[in-house]
């Protein structure tokens, strides 16, 4: 298979400081494997930044499946704390997504940032988001509408930096030519509905028009937070 991907990261309308980290830095092509990853610190202003981009760094230097990837990228957060007490309380998400030279898609997730395949025209969340609001909803005390207005609607209930041991979400997909995966921060999924998401991911041809189209569109919204997008483009032979 050969793909073609794009990254884009924004600090947002409100925000001082962007928190996300994200791998690749650049859009690319080529025959894969394409490993690309999305973090979003949190713990302060600098303890964010440093989480997620203590992450981004282990996972990408690690080796093994995404899973075994976020495993260290946990271990090198917790170390780091240890190492730098004024950063107690700092942690990130992680999804890591690698796709193989045959197409075959492997995710290892912690928390609420996503990941979409978008195959045919329509978009289905592949992760499940660890967060207060994601379980309220599954227990269905609140509704849909509610989940954007909650108070506690940024709040992880799993993250990387928290305790050594960490319970890391897996999936996988076979991917076909004209497929599209997205993975991204929450700073775009609490500004674009997944019908907005779907609909931006329709009209754009190309990885990098749908990568900058999806951030305008959440700054557009607000831009209440980070805003940070993987696109990759399964392209065929
Ligand atoms: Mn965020």
């Amino acid at each position: 298979m050969r793909y073609v991907w794009a990254t884009a990261t924004h600090v947002g309308q409100v925000r001082s400081g962007n928190e996300d980290s994200v791998h690749p830095p650049d859009g690319g092509a080529g025959p894969g494997p394409v490993l690309t990853l999305v973090a979003d610190g949190m713990g302060g202003h600098v303890g964010g930044e440093v989480a997620s981009r203590v992450a981004v760094e282990a996972a990408v230097a690690a080796e093994g499946s995404p899973e075994e990837r976020v495993v260290a990228a946990n271990r090198a957060v917790v170390a780091r704390v240890l190492a730098e007490p004024a950063l107690s309380g700092m942690g990130t998400t992680l999804t890591v997504a690698e796709i193989d030279e045959h197409g075959k898609l492997s995710i290892g997730h912690v928390g609420d940032s996503r990941a979409y395949l978008f195959r045919d025209g329509a978009l289905t969340r592949i992760t499940t988001d660890h967060s207060v609001v994601a379980e309220l909803l599954e227990a269905g005390r609140i509704t849909e509408e509610e989940v954007h207005t909650h108070p506690q609607r940024s709040l992880v209930t799993r993250a990387l930096g928290m305790a050594r041991w960490i319970d890391v979400d897996t999936f996988s997909e076979q991917l076909r030519p004209g497929d599209r995966v997205l993975l991204c921060s929450d700073g775009l999924t609490t500004m674009l509905s997944d019908d907005e998401v779907g609909a931006a991911l329709r009209t754009c041809e190309s990885a990098e028009e749908a990568a900058q189209a999806l951030v305008d569109l959440a700054n557009q919204a607000g831009g209440h937070d980070n805003i940070t997008v993987v696109v990759v483009d399964a392209a065929g032979q």
